[in-house]
């Protein structure tokens, strides 16, 4: 059978698949290191094996790519018109394993801070969500560049529980 994928697409296709280590997650791991953040990767023994972990926060991470975890955005809506049924059986099925793993998290006293791949563009946004998260100070300069509106927006935006 034809790939249907040239071999660069490809491996950047099988690299997404794989799940670890996928460019979404390395930016995060590269803002929180430039934040003075430590942090553990993976933990298996944790539910759902968060993609990063601050032990010492009680702060699990996810980061979670638009199609394979169904998020409510225009990535996260676009199903292939192949094969429908089993794709939203699948990803209908990861949503279904990312709340119990929340919910699970949370009863063990974690915080648990999702960051979807589409809300990653904007760097600035990022990493305030993850500042006012944690409660740490912000530098003044940055704080001023920030309008009151995008402060809002980032309240929606991320799900994060005490
Ligand atoms: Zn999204």
């Amino acid at each position: 059978m034809t790939d249907v994928f040239t071999p660069d697409k490809r491996s950047s296709v099988m690299r997404r698949v794989k799940g670890k280590d996928t460019s979404p997650e390395l930016k995060v791991r590269r803002l929180l290191t430039r934040m003075g953040l430590r942090y553990r990767l993976h933990r298996k023994d944790l539910p759902g094996k968060p993609d990063i972990v601050m032990p010492g926060r009680r702060l699990a991470i996810f980061v979670h790519g638009c199609f394979w975890h169904g998020h409510d955005c225009p990535r996260g809506a676009r199903t292939p018109k192949a094969n429908r049924p089993y794709w939203e059986a699948k990803i209908g099925g990861n949503r279904e394993r990312d709340i119990a793993h929340r919910a699970a998290l949370q009863a063990s006293g974690w915080r648990v801070l999702t960051l979807w791949e589409c809300e990653l563009k904007d760097e600035e946004r990022l990493e305030r969500s993850v500042a006012d998260l944690l409660s740490l100070p912000l530098d003044r300069s940055y704080a001023a560049r920030s309008s009151p509106r995008s402060a809002r927006s980032i309240r929606s935006t991320v799900s994060a529980t005490p």
